[in-house]
């Protein structure tokens, strides 16, 4: 069988599938070209999608349902996908592309396996509908602009940078990714603790107390620095006094003591990726992230003015010192 059939080969091999419905199945891309990368087939035997017209649009809905359910068994988030079509197809049997954005891959080795997600070759669920119905029937690009497009310009999917090289690029959407995979991490820290404090309601006077900001926490001292409401494991709640002293024994889930006055630095606060640094002029040394000025912010400000205020109050004096 020659290797333009091994869609077809490979999807009546049930042990493979993601999932399957009686209108189609799911199987994941043999050479992934990102963290998740999978191929939706119908059953029906349609060779490619020029082979497709309006009556079709029923069917390719159910293909889009199963992509969609493939996602949620694969436990990873739906907006994080893009889901479409290749305009030049290369292997038999129409088959849907649903592909993470992150596009980290060592399978992604070519500027044409960048170029067929990330151009007008690769043609998105809705917008391949919205064209069937309006024409019926989705034709051939010119051989011509599919190399135009396949030798494109490299250009970040999630910013504007343009890397020179695919290496470049590959990093750089490395980069991307560990952001984003720490973003999500501090996320879900935060998400666990405030669970776990607000599951029992607190006092009046604790609710008021606002809690952390996920640019104001180092994931690791996150525990000893945040001293908001607190429940134990029985749901009594301690309050701020009682708890002072306190040192944590199995069970009393999620609580620390204060830190001491004189605190180690492993108390203070550390930067992190989600934190404004600026190393070489660049921001974070890398991509320029666009930081909103927080209160905090502008209470150092204030704060910094009015050190200068003092500061100048006292200057005269300090000068009529040094002349006397
Ligand atoms: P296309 O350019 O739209 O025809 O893409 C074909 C996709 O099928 C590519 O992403 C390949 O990595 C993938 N592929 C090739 N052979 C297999 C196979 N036997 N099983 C699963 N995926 C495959
Ligand atoms: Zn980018």
């Amino acid at each position: 069988m020659s290797w333009k059939y091994g869609l077809i080969r490979d999807m009546s091999r049930t042990d493979y599938l993601i999932t399957s419905s009686e209108f189609g199945v799911v199987m994941p891309d043999k050479f992934p070209k990102a963290k998740h990368h999978y191929l939706v087939l119908p059953r029906e035997d349609i060779p490619s999608i020029f082979h497709l017209n309006r009556t079709h649009l029923p069917l390719l809905r159910e293909l889009y349902n199963l992509a969609q359910n493939a996602v949620k068994i694969r436990g990873v988030t739906w907006e994080d996908f893009q889901v479409g079509f290749h305009a030049e197809p290369s292997l038999q049997r129409l088959h849907l592309h649903v592909i993470s954005k992150d596009f980290v891959s060592p399978c992604m080795k070519t500027k044409k396996h960048w170029n067929a997600h990330n151009t007008e070759l690769f043609v998105p669920y809705e917008k391949l509908c919205v064209h069937l119905e309006r024409e019926n029937c989705f034709s051939r690009l010119p051989k011509s602009l599919v190399n135009e497009m396949l030798s494109q310009p490299l250009i970040c999917n999630q910013c504007k940078f343009a890397p020179e090289s695919l290496l470049d690029l590959k990093a750089h959407l490395f980069y991307h990714w560990h952001s984003r995979k720490k973003e999500h991490e501090q996320k879900h820290i935060i998400d666990g603790i405030s669970k776990m404090s607000f599951r029992n309601t607190p006092p009046k006077h604790i609710q008021a107390m606002t809690p952390p900001q996920l640019n104001q926490l180092n994931h690791r001292p996150l525990l000893l620095m945040y001293h908001g409401p607190r429940t134990f494991g029985d749901g009594h709640y301690f309050s701020p006094s009682q708890r002072k002293g306190y040192t944590r024994t199995p069970g009393n889930k999620g609580f620390r003591p204060p830190p001491p006055i004189n605190a180690p630095p492993h108390y203070t606060k550390k930067t992190f990726a989600g934190e404004r640094t600026v190393q070489n002029g660049q921001e974070n040394g890398a991509i320029p992230r666009r930081i909103p000025k927080t209160d905090e912010n502008k209470n150092q400000q204030v704060t910094q003015e009015r050190i200068q205020q003092n500061l100048n109050s006292q200057q005269p004096n300090q000068d009529s010192n040094q002349q006397s």
